[in-house]
């Protein structure tokens, strides 16, 4: 069985700060993480490796250089080959722009059972690329996976909506979005982070490397344009109510339900 995990490092969004005049994200010196949904998805991929002995679990990043560090973790969690798509064509790439190119990729490594994505990265946060890379690829695809069994050629899942889940079942070869409900990654090992840098690769492939059409590529073969981003101005102060629990709770009602809010 061959699963192919795709994972983006994104900024720690606990440490990034809004540029007040520009609007935009303040990355310089903030750490990077793997996507939390995304850690998930490997996690899934390994435990799935431990149960079987057939299975095999790429981990792919389209991302600049540094998107190695991530993929370093990704090996030492436990998968056991990773693929950097790193080129210049490939910057400024929208949504759209970037499930090709991972597709592509995807088309490149071939014969998979599963691929797993995060449901959404949290710093462009469309949950787009997922779905997108299903349809290049004319892959049946369970978004919001909370649980996952696989019996023969089939894979059973748990998709999550507001009030409940669904049971849906597809065939392989399938797309799964994963939601943080699915597992809890594990720490590397020290053993798993020794093989991560000492035993393992990390391939690095350029647009050469993959069959993508340059048109449809980077900033240039974007379909979507970014016009402008802005934080939401504060337009009220807050109120700091004081009290015993129950005498702020009880003005809190108050304030509430004069306001209509409840
Ligand atoms: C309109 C628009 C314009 C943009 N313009 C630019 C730009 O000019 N320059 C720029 O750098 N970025 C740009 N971006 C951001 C960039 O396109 C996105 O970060 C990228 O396409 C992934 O989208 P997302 O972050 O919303 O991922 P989501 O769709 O939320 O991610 C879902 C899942 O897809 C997978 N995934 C997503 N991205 C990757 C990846 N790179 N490698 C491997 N797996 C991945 C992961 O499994 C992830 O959990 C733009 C985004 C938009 C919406």
């Amino acid at each position: 069985m061959k699963i192919i995990v795709c994972m983006k490092q994104v900024p720690d969004t606990n440490e990034v700060k809004i540029d007040p005049v520009k609007g935009t994200l303040i990355r310089d010196g903030v750490p990077s993480i793997i996507n939390p949904d995304d850690k998930n998805a490997i996690e899934e991929a390994v435990r799935i490796k431990e149960s079987r002995e057939d299975a095999h679990v790429t981990v792919i990043s389209m991302g600049p250089p540094q998107a190695g560090t991530a993929l370093r973790e990704a090996l030492a969690m436990g998968a056991d080959e990773a693929i950097l798509l790193s080129d210049r064509e490939f910057a400024g790439s929208d949504t759209w722009a970037t499930s090709a190119i991972l597709a592509s990729a995807i088309n490149r490594i071939g014969d998979y059972d599963i691929i797993f994505c995060g449901r959404q990265a949290i710093d462009g946060d469309t949950a787009q690329v997922g779905p997108e890379i299903a349809e290049h690829l004319k892959l049946p695809q369970i978004t919001y996976v909370s649980n996952l069994e696989i019996h023969e050629d089939e894979v059973i899942t748990h998709r999550t909506v507001e009030d409940g889940y669904y049971v849906i079942k597809s065939q392989m070869p399938v797309l799964l979005t994963a939601i943080k409900d699915l597992n809890t990654p594990r720490y590397p090992s020290i053993k798993g982070i020794y093989q991560a840098y000492r035993e393992k690769e990390i391939k690095i492939w350029s647009i050469n490397d993959i069959i993508v059409d340059r048109e449809n590529i980077g900033l240039k073969g974007s379909p979507t344009n970014v016009k402008s981003s802005f934080t939401p101005s504060v337009k009220f102060n807050g109120e700091i109510l004081s009290g015993t629990t129950k005498e702020v709770i009880n003005e809190l009602i108050v304030k509430l339900r004069e306001k209509q809010v409840i």
